[in-house]
C-alpha cells in the first residue's frame, strides 16, 4: 500500500492523478464481449476493470426463490484474488455479499421486472483488477450487460463517487483518496435523475453532503452520455455487420445462380433429362467405390481401436 500522500491537491487545484476535482477517470467500454452470455460488458473506469455479464430471463432455481408477478434480479460482485494488491482469498465474504445487496437494489426498480413473472435475471460481476471505486465501475458495467440482453428497463444506471481530502470535495476517487481521505460517497443515478444507490463512509458536512451529492449527480451525467454513446456504437456496427453479412450473402447467391449448369439442373456435360433419370444413372456411391458391408466393419473397428490407442 502506498504511504499516506502529504496533500491530495497541488497549489493548481489539480490531484495527485492529475485530474481536476469535479473530473471523473477515462472510461473505456465494450459491450457484447462474452459469447454465452444474454449480455455483457466490458469496462475500465481508471484502473479498474471489470467484466458483466448477464442472463436471463430465465428459469428461477432453486425454484421456492420465484416469485408469481415478477422476474427477481440476483446480483453477485466477485473480487478476484489477484484483482488487488493483497492477494483476496477467493469466495464470497461480508463485503462482497454488502456490495452485491446495494447493486441489486440500484437495478430492481429500474428494470420492468413485472414483465417476466416466475423468472430470473442474474448478474455476474467480475472484478479483473481493482483500484477503488469498483462497485461504482460495476454498476455502470451491469446497466449495459443488460442493455445488451435486451433487459426491458426505464432506463440506464449510472454510478461514481463523490469523497473528501485535504477538506476538499472531490469527484471519482482514486486508491490513495480512498484509503487515506475523509469521507467516501458512492452513489447510482437512473437517466431520469433519481438515486438508486447512497452509501457514505466518513464524515461530510449537511452543506459538503449537498454540494457532494450535486458533483456526484454531474459526474452520473457524463457516464450516461458515455454508457450510451458506447451502446449506439455497439448497435451501428453490429447493424453495418448484419447488412455487410447479408450483402456478402446475396453475392454469393448471385454469383453460383450465374452458373447455367446449377440454375437449370444441367448436369455439366450438358446431357438434358429430368431429376429421376439423372439419379437412375448415377452409379450406387457405395458400388462404385466397392464398400461393402464387410469393409464397413472394418472401417468401424478400425475406428474403435483407434479410440483405444487414444
Ligand atoms: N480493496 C482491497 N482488498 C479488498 C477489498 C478492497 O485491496 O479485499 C481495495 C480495492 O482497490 C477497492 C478499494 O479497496 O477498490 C476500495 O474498496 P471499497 O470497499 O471502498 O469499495 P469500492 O470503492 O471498490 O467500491
Amino acid at each position: 500500500m502506498n504511504e499516506k500522500p502529504e496533500k491530495f491537491i497541488d497549489e493548481n487545484g489539480l490531484r495527485l492523478d492529475g485530474r481536476r476535482i469535479d473530473q471523473i477517470r477515462d472510461i473505456n467500454i465494450k459491450i457484447g464481449v462474452l459469447e454465452r452470455a444474454d449480455g455483457s460488458c466490458y469496462l475500465e473506469f481508471g484502473n479498474n476493470k471489470i467484466m458483466a455479464a448477464v442472463y436471463g430471463p430465465r428459469e428461477v432455481h432453486p425454484r421456492h426463490q420465484q416469485k408469481a408477478t415478477r422476474a427477481i434480479v440476483r446480483y453477485r460482485y466477485n473480487m478476484a484474488s489477484f484483482s488487488v494488491e493483497d492477494r483476496k482469498r477467493p469466495g464470497p465474504d461480508r463485503r462482497s455479499t454488502e456490495v452485491s445487496k446495494v447493486s441489486r437494489e440500484a437495478f430492481e426498480k429500474e428494470i420492468f421486472t413485472e414483465l417476466y413473472p416466475k423468472s430470473a435475471i442474474d448478474i455476474f460481476i467480475e472484478i479483473l483488477q481493482a483500484d477503488a471505486g469498483t462497485r461504482t465501475a460495476a454498476i455502470n458495467a451491469a446497466s449495459l450487460a443488460l442493455a445488451d440482453a435486451g433487459i426491458p428497463m426505464r432506463g440506464l444506471i449510472s454510478s461514481c463517487a463523490v469523497g473528501k481530502v485535504d477538506d476538499t470535495l472531490v469527484l471519482d476517487l482514486n486508491k490513495d483518496e480512498d484509503n487515506y481521505g475523509q469521507a467516501d460517497m458512492p452513489i447510482a443515478m437512473s437517466t431520469d435523475g433519481k438515486i438508486t444507490l447512497l452509501q457514505m463512509d466518513g464524515h461530510l458536512t449537511p452543506e459538503e453532503f449537498k454540494d457532494g451529492l450535486e458533483m456526484a449527480q454531474q459526474g452520473c451525467r457524463q457516464i450516461y452520455e458515455l454508457q450510451r454513446k458506447a451502446l449506439l456504437d455497439h448497435y451501428n456496427n453490429t447493424q453495418k455487420e448484419i447488412i455487410q453479412d447479408a450483402s456478402t450473402e446475396s453475392t454469393t447467391e448471385e454469383e453460383s445462380t450465374e452458373d447455367p449448369a446449377i440454375l437449370n439442373n444441367v448436369p455439366d456435360n450438358g446431357d438434358i433429362s429430368n431429376d429421376n433419370e439423372i439419379n437412375e444413372d448415377i452409379p450406387d456411391k457405395e458400388e462404385e467405390e466397392g464398400i461393402s458391408d464387410e469393409n464397413e466393419d472394418d472401417i468401424v473397428s478400425d475406428e474403435t481401436e483407434d479410440d483405444t490407442h487414444e
